[in-house]
């Protein structure tokens, strides 16, 4: 791991609270990825924000940090863990249906996701299936199977936020796959919006680098495949098109899915909450 570059503790002064009608322990959020970095602190933050969260991963230690952190900062909803692989569509389905009985479905936050490191030509295609089958294979299923729900409750009003990436507006070199991914979670997203008819929203959460595993892992790999060294891949290749120079940290985007779900982002649908730091829009 690189100095400056370890997650961070998730606090409640950084968490952003709204004040929403929908937002009690009646409606469920489910919540993918909840085991770990920016899935975990999106469970807490909803929970925070008095949502019964249904929170899974495949993670179930992660799952049970979740809850516990959750219990620490002593929020005002309910996390319930739900563990499940993504990649197996009779758990996705168990997952969706136990995260029903909780309560009203009316929120879904597609976290789960992985990177893998490898140029095209040799990129293996069992990694590549894997990419997809978690980041957009499952959102797929999971849209499929969650709009009834939102669909049967009292209003019809809900939202399924997915977590997309810079990496789905622009390419970079060896992550082909997850590029890939992504670039069709947005089309995915802007398919639920067109069938949901104004209270049935979607959107996207588009990121650089955030301060989590999935990150700090990859920092070695990335060094190895371009013969430069691990500050370089922080300094240069993370932050380096990026104006804003502080990398962002898992509540930050959390605090985007709550206000994509809350009353203030009613008009946000099959659209791109891009928090870039300039990334995307600028270069030097
Ligand atoms: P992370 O590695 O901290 O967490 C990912 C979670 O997904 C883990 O808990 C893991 O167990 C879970 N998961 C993986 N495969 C699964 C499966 N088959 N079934 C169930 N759960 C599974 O990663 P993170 O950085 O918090 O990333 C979360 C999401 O944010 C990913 O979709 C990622 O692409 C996206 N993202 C991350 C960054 C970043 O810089 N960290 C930037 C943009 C987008």
């Amino acid at each position: 791991m690189t100095d400056g570059v370890e997650p961070p503790e998730l606090t409640a002064d950084r968490i952003l609270t709204l004040d929403d009608d929908r937002f009690t322990t009646d409606s469920v959020a489910l919540v993918t990825g909840a085991g770990s970095g920016i899935g975990r602190a999106t469970a807490v933050a909803l929970a925070q924000n008095g949502l019964a969260v249904a929170a899974t991963d495949v993670d179930e230690e992660g799952l049970a940090n979740t809850t516990e952190k959750a219990a620490e900062l002593d929020t005002g909803g309910e996390i319930h863990e739900i563990a499940g692989d993504l990649t197996d569509d009779e758990d996705v389905r168990r997952i969706v249906d136990e995260a029903a009985e909780v309560g009203d479905l009316r929120y879904v936050a597609n976290i789960a996701g992985l990177q893998h490191i490898s140029p095209l030509p040799e990129f293996p295609m069992k990694q590549y299936d894997l990419l997809h089958d978690v980041m957009l294979r499952a959102p797929f299923l999971i849209a499929k199977l969650v709009m009834p729900h939102i669909r049967e409750t009292d209003d019809g009003v809900g939202a399924i936020g997915n977590m997309c990436s810079i990496h789905g507006h622009t390419a970079t070199q060896d992550k082909a796959g997850y590029i890939t991914s992504k670039f069709g979670l947005r089309g995915l997203t802007k398919s639920i919006a067109a069938e949901g008819d104004g209270p049935l929203r979607a959107f996207t959460v588009s990121t650089g680098y955030v301060k989590t595993p999935l990150v700090t892992e990859q920092i070695p790999d990335t060094a190895e495949e371009r013969g430069i060294s691990e500050q370089e891949v922080v300094e240069d290749v993370m932050l380096g098109e990026s104006q804003v120079t502080e990398m962002m940290e898992p509540v930050d985007v959390a605090n985007l899915f709550t206000f994509g779900f809350s009353k203030y982002g009613q008009h946000l649908d099959g659209e791109d909450l891009t928090w870039d730091g300039g990334h995307l829009s600028t270069y030097e």
